[in-house]
């Protein structure tokens, strides 16, 4: 059971190498699972992405209430088995459902894109509080009406970064010139980074970016962790990003997100 906020982090049993932990985490996926469990994939801020059961969930969801369904916010309680296994889920208890994800097709679409994009660029058990930060963020953002692409482009761009896949845009990847906010740079997927037009025209698959542009993303890039608060992004900047960053995924990530349509 729960037993209050004291206990929030991982702690050692001494009686085995199970941990018994309640944490913060995002329900990222469910499957039924045997006679009367749930399979549930979730993202925790202090042990990263996991997966457990949930005991008879499906008969009696007493221990869960509202808490067990996709995007939503809880205080989980679960038992750490050995690295890999499933773990044992105990109890939850509801932060925030973010119900605003669930309101139009365009919203899901978005947040599914969210917990698709962390699946693949997060290893299992592979913490990242700032990586936490951001999907809760924007969760919280897209839910309250955050339309357009600006959430999931801020996001897209934040989270590559976190995971391992920033773009350099601080100089010609071909000649090394130091960029200075001057002129089209061109974005080269094969280098991940930028390059100047002496060294690359734009074409289908190198398209430009003005500085304003190249300016935004650098912020978006490097400021943690709220990246949510910085002045407003024109819809010519994100609609620069979006060409640049599917290319960027597409490079590295192959085919792997299927529900990166909400970019097209
Ligand atoms: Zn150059």
């Amino acid at each position: 059971m729960l037993v209050g906020a004291k206990r929030r982090f991982c702690s050692m049993k001494s009686i085995s190498n199970m941990k018994n932990c309640i944490s913060p985490a995002i329900i990222m996926r469910i499957k039924e699972f045997g006679e009367s469990d749930l399979l549930v994939y979730f993202f925790t801020l202090d042990m990263g992405r996991l997966k457990g059961v949930a005991k008879g969930a499906r008969r009696s969801r007493r221990r869960f209430v509202n808490c067990l369904d996709n995007f939503c916010l809880v205080d989980l309680e679960y038992d750490l088995k050995g690295k890999g296994d499933l773990h044992f889920i105990h109890s939850g208890k509801l932060i925030d459902a973010y119900p605003g994800l669930r309101t139009d097709f365009a919203t899901l679409s978005k947040a599914s894109f969210m917990i698709e994009l962390t699946e693949i660029l997060f290893p299992w058990e592979l913490p990242d509080r700032k990586m936490f930060e951001l999907l809760k963020e924007s969760f919280r953002l897209l839910a309250n009406g955050g339309g357009g692409d600006l959430i999931p482009v801020i996001f897209e761009v934040k989270a590559m970064a976190l995971g391992g896949y920033g773009i350099n845009l601080e100089k010609c990847c071909t000649c090394g010139r130091t960029y200075t906010g001057e002129g089209t740079a061109v974005f080269k997927p094969g280098k991940g980074g930028i390059a100047c037009l002496n060294c690359q025209e734009i074409t289908a698959v190198s398209t430009g970016m003005s500085p304003g542009t190249v300016e935004i993303m650098r912020l978006i890039q490097s400021k943690a962790p709220d990246v949510f608060n910085k002045p407003a992004i024109s819809d010519e900047i994100i609609s620069e990003i979006k060409p640049v960053m599917k290319l960027h995924r597409e490079y590295h990530l192959g085919q792997r997100t299927k529900t990166s349509s909400y970019l097209e």
